[in-house]
């Protein structure tokens, strides 16, 4: 009795032994987990760079430091000497095409921006060329300004009172525009002052205050 027990168990054994090598080598057995695995290696690359100077955009973000811009050659330098000299004030404004070399230079003595007439019907607005792309662009770009037809004067005199406290329904009957166009004015002239803020005032160095 005893004897065959043990061959009972003995086969039961080896037959489940037999069973478990049978199933690790299933040929879909090993190619799930290095599946599973190259899913994961991808994953894992995509959403996790080694570090951050893999991405340009994550060096910029990690750093908070913008890469110092090429030095331009002034212009006065480039071009000829020959010519009338320049007439119009050009400080404080800059080439808006961003492929040009002196794209966003202000200072008068190396950006290539000169006068180009004027333009508008209520008031004479003064264009500006860049000598180096060819761009023109109106004085009021970028400004609160741009592209009104209204004379500047008068949408200064309405946001004064707004900013003493008239309501733009009562400034609507003073003035005489409409309400819509006095908010425009109004949430215009607010990113402007916003924006002005933020490029003068925050960010200070006042290591004696
Ligand atoms: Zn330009």
């Amino acid at each position: 009795m005893a004897f065959q027990m043990f061959v009972f168990l003995l086969v039961f054994f080896l037959f489940l032994g037999l069973m478990c090598l049978g199933y690790l080598s299933l040929p879909d057995h090993q190619p799930s987990h290095s599946q599973a695995g190259r899913r994961r290696t991808m994953v894992h690359r995509l959403l996790k760079p080694r570090t951050p100077l893999d991405c340009p955009i994550c060096r910029l973000s990690s750093s908070g430091v913008r890469p110092a811009p090429a030095p331009v050659r002034p212009w006065c330098e480039v071009k000829s000497r020959r010519g009338a000299p320049k007439r119009i004030h050009t400080a404080g404004f800059a080439c808006p095409n961003q492929q040009c070399a002196y794209f966003g230079i202000t200072d008068a003595h190396i950006h290539a921006l000169v006068g180009d007439g004027k333009h508008g019907h209520a008031e004479q607005i003064q264009t500006f060329r860049c000598q180096a792309c060819r761009t023109t662009f109106s004085a009021r770009r970028h400004t609160p300004l741009y592209r009104l037809k209204t004379p500047s004067h008068h949408v200064a005199m309405v946001l004064t009172a707004l900013a003493e406290g008239l309501d733009p329904s009562a400034a609507e009957r003073v003035f005489g525009y409409r309400q819509a166009t006095i908010i425009t004015w109004l949430s215009r002239a607010g990113q402007h002052a916003q924006s002005f803020h933020e490029h003068f005032f925050c960010h200070l160095q006042l290591p004696y205050v």
